[in-house]
């Protein structure tokens, strides 16, 4: 079967819900989205695009538009948080992974631009404050009912709405997201206040006892931003999401060196998120309603990979439903060759959550460690995820 005129509906404009749109467009499906928000921004905060969802992104058309708005990185450093000295430093322009995609950085608000314009340029009507509160199968269509009272019927919906999806629910995974233990702030720093904190090509990530912190240049240099991660025992907070005080940042970080507390005391607005997770379902899709994104597999932000994931799903759902003799066989077929892969590195980005936030004894042989394998065989930590970034599953991978 093919998409062309097939009919889907997306619920959901993030990263994921955006990038599938594109996707069952260019293959020639008639795509309606709705999302809940009014209009869709982009909060203060930066993504890193890596080499395996850039490689989708260029297959859909947007490399140069990606490129000219983001950073691409030349190198990653990881650094102990009270020493100046690398733990390690890869050079990126020195590494490939199997393909020759960037690991490009780049502000939410400017990559949700870009992939909002491209579904507007193919035709796509974008239907904003229309939060579905309710979505049933009555054994022949898909109804999704919204809180202002109207309806929508979907032959194919797919369940692109995120971590707090109603879309699972109504494929029957009732469990609700758990808290993991972690909290992050966010926040993007005028780089004017804090000139060469980074230098417009490097990631840094500072890590120590029970926190670590993620800065990289983003819109030539610009902005800094800025994800600094601390343990905690729970969170109280009622939604997943709040702006706190600069304060409370800084008393978390009090003893990190002065270069970075100069950084905490010009931090302006700042965000404090949950970290949330659950299970990946066992399955995926049921009676025409299929989940990408967060909606399906949220993981912790330490590999930098759920937006790069759903970008994966995005591609790989519509490739497999314009092969495939009907839409059931195609969902099968995408969450067969999705389900073990985002197992895999939601299980690395767990671990390397315990690897920056080791204390005591276990921090220090990590960073002996880091720093032997750096020195001595720095193609170890080069080619550590190629694996991962290597992937590019719109080439087929
Ligand atoms: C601190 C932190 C740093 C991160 N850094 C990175 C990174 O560098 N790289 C990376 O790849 N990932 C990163 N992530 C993860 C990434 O942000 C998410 O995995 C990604 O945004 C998920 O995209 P999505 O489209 O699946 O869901 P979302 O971005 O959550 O989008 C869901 C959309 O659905 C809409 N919606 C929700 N419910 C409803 C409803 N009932 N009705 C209608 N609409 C609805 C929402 O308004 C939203 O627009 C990070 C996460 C955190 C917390």
């Amino acid at each position: 079967m093919s998409l062309k005129n097939e009919s889907v509906t997306i619920l959901g404009a993030g990263i994921g819900g955006l990038t599938a749109a594109i996707c069952l467009l260019q293959r020639g499906a008639r795509v309606t989205i709705f999302d809940q928000a009014k209009k869709i921004e982009g909060f203060g905060a930066g993504i890193q695009l890596s080499p395996n969802g850039f490689g989708v992104m260029s297959s859909l058309g947007l490399a140069s538009e990606l490129i000219a708005k983001g950073n691409i990185l030349e190198f990653i450093n990881v650094q102990n948080f009270k020493d100046s000295t690398f733990s390690s430093r890869v050079n990126l322009m020195r590494v490939t992974h199997g393909n020759n995609n960037p690991h490009l950085v780049i502000h939410r608000s400017d990559f949700i631009h870009i992939l909002i314009k491209k579904v507007l340029d193919l035709g796509a009507k974008i239907n904003f404050g229309k939060k579905a509160s309710h979505i049933n199968y009555n054994n022949k269509e898909i109804e999704i009912f919204f809180s202002d009272q109207s309806k929508h019927i979907a032959k194919l919906l797919v369940g692109a709405d995120g971590i707090h999806s109603i879309a699972r629910k109504s494929i029957g995974y009732n469990k609700p997201p758990k808290f993991m233990g972690k909290v992050a702030w966010r926040t993007v720093i005028e780089s004017k206040f804090v000139p060469l904190f980074d230098l417009p090509s490097e990631a840094t990530i500072r890590f120590g006892p029970n926190r670590h912190m993620v800065t990289y240049p983003m819109q030539n240099g610009k902005l800094v931003n800025l994800v600094a991660v601390e343990k905690r025992n729970e969170w109280v907070a009622e939604g997943w999401n709040y702006s706190d005080k600069r304060e409370s940042l800084e008393q978390s970080f009090k003893n990190w060196p002065v270069n970075v507390l100069k950084l905490l005391s010009v931090v302006e607005d700042v965000k404090l998120w949950g970290l949330f997770s659950h299970e990946i379902p066992a399955k995926w899709h049921s009676c025409g309603i299929v989940l990408i994104g967060d909606a399906c597999h949220p993981m912790v932000p330490f590999l930098g990979q759920g937006a790069n994931m759903a970008i994966e799903d995005a591609w790989v759902l519509g490739e497999e439903l314009d092969n495939s003799v009907n839409f059931n066989d195609g969902l099968k077929k995408y969450q067969a060759r999705r389900i073990n892969r985002v197992k895999k590195v939601s299980r690395a980005s767990l671990a390397n959550g315990d690897i920056y936030h080791a204390d005591g004894v276990k921090a220090k042989i990590i960073d002996i460690g880091l720093k032997a394998s750096f020195k001595l065989k720095p193609s170890f930590i080069q080619s550590k995820y190629d694996w991962l970034y290597g992937v590019d599953v719109s080439r087929g991978d």
